[in-house]
């Protein structure tokens, strides 16, 4: 059943076309808005203007002139324009507010949102808390940054389905009334200061996340993360901590051998096939999300005994002869790799390598305890040999690529090793994307059986 939008504006900017520019001039239109587009890339005469000329849009391609913005009560802008540009300039000289389609897609789902963000493990918490409320057999869909418009699910939401929002900084930057029933705060590192200009500016971002909420809305956050700690204390939400590292009467936590909620046991922590430390975080604030939206254990112990991690992070590809094959191809950085690392105990065989951005991977060193084996490809693959060598790691193979590397990691390999495509580099000097790169490997591990 399509919903009702309370938007008290008429006349609107979409700012910038892409996927979700479309979605939400077509939405717009659809409730009888006066819609004027703006879009610097998109040609004249491509078929998605001519559709949206046809349902009455305004459409100005290929430059901002400051006269889009004439008779404009609001602007809908693309999450990845950014402030600077000088349309926004204007706009908020002239006061007009300037919005992302989340901000639309609350007005259309209301309460029924759960709102996930942090600076890492978003689409994995995301996908755990989706997956949890569906093994429990709630009503759900998933939106946002994962790659679906928020919007154009919100409008089609039933009444008692929930709505499940990964949130970006650039998606959050432009809310005035939104607010999730719950809200997930995973953790907050530097990032994006290229968009935001300023640390406070990009944690402000994040912060929106819970700004509107009242007593009766929730907040998940990470009782670990003293930027979080230190700004939620007097908020109005009812608060619901997680931590891998003390206990929390009100929230998510757990012991050398289960995990809790609140005091009551949910799942032991062996039968958990997702691995990391990073990733026991998001399981907990999964857990409490979706404890509070009512999920059943069972639902959640099926999903944290059967899921494998989200494609290309951290993802558990297969068991080979009792090799253990992960993939992931998503760690284009050091951080990312250091990241992997740590989360085995058991011997691991190392495949990394790819674009050369100019820097040195001595911070990989104290990571390569467990690093029985290194296999390097990709333009990098010098400098990760240097780096192998100087770390004791007495077998280094040089392969021409992914596929290469699988197979003759294979061949070196002993039953219990753990097989790891964890790059530590981008992708682009041999394959368009890092799934690209991501499916290659899996193609080859899936072919040695
Ligand atoms: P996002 O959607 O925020 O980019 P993902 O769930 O896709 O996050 O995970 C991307 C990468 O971020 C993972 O491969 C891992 O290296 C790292 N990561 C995931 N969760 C966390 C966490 N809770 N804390 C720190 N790093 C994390």
């Amino acid at each position: 059943m399509k919903k009702v939008l309370d938007f008290p504006y008429s006349n609107i900017l979409v700012l910038g076309l892409a996927k979700s520019g479309t979605a939400v001039a077509n939405l717009l239109l659809n409730h009888d808005k006066r819609v004027r587009i703006n879009d610097m890339k998109t040609e004249k005469n491509d078929p998605i203007i001519k559709e949206l000329r046809n349902l009455g849009a305004e459409v100005v391609v290929g430059s901002h002139p400051l006269s889009v913005l004439d008779g404009i009560e609001i602007i809908v802008k693309n999450p990845g324009i950014h402030y600077d540009n000088p349309i926004i300039v204007e706009a908020r000289k002239r006061n007009i507010p300037v919005i992302t389609e989340v901000e639309i897609a609350y007005m259309l789902a209301g309460d029924s949102i759960i709102g996930i963000t942090g600076s890492n493990g978003k689409t994995t918490t995301t996908t755990l808390i989706t997956k949890m409320l569906e093994e429990s057999r709630r009503p759900v869909k998933v939106a946002g940054n994962i790659g679906v418009v928020a919007c154009e699910v919100a409008e089609n939401l039933e009444d008692e389905e929930t709505l499940v929002l990964e949130l970006s900084s650039f998606q959050l930057q432009g809310v005035e009334k939104f607010k999730p029933n719950i809200a997930v705060l995973l953790n907050i590192f530097e990032a994006h200061i290229d968009y935001h200009k300023t640390f406070d500016n990009y944690k402000q971002a994040k912060f929106n996340i819970f700004r509107n909420q009242t007593k009766e809305d929730f907040l998940v956050y990470n009782a670990d993360d003293t930027i979080i700690t230190s700004e939620v204390k007097n908020l109005k939400s009812t608060l619901v901590p997680f931590s891998i590292k003390n206990k929390m009467e009100n929230g998510a936590w757990l012991d050398d051998t289960f995990i809790y909620f609140k005091n009551e046991k949910i799942i032991s922590r062996n039968e958990i096939v997702l691995v990391g430390d990073h990733n026991l975080e998001n399981i907990l604030a999964a857990v409490a999300a979706a404890k509070l939206k009512g999920a059943t254990n069972e639902g959640i112990i099926k999903v944290l005994t059967t899921f494998q991690g989200v494609r290309h992070r951290l993802q558990f590809v297969d068991n080979i002869h009792g090799r253990l094959f992960y993939n992931d191809s998503k760690a284009t950085n050091i951080l990312a790799t250091q990241k992997a690392l740590s989360s085995f105990e058991k011997p691991v065989i190392l495949l990394a390598g790819g674009l050369d951005r100019g820097n040195e991977f001595d911070d990989l060193a104290p990571y390569l305890k467990n690093v029985k084996a290194m296999v390097v490809f990709g333009q990098t693959k010098d400098k990760l040999r240097r780096i192998a060598e100087e770390n004791g790691i007495s077998t280094i193979l040089q392969v021409e690529d992914v596929k290469e590397a699988v197979s003759k990691a294979f061949e070196i390999s002993n039953e219990k090793d753990v097989i790891l495509l964890s790059p530590a580099c981008a992708s682009w000097d041999q394959y368009r994307t890092f799934e690209e790169r991501g499916d290659m490997f899996i193609q080859a591990v899936h072919k040695l059986v």
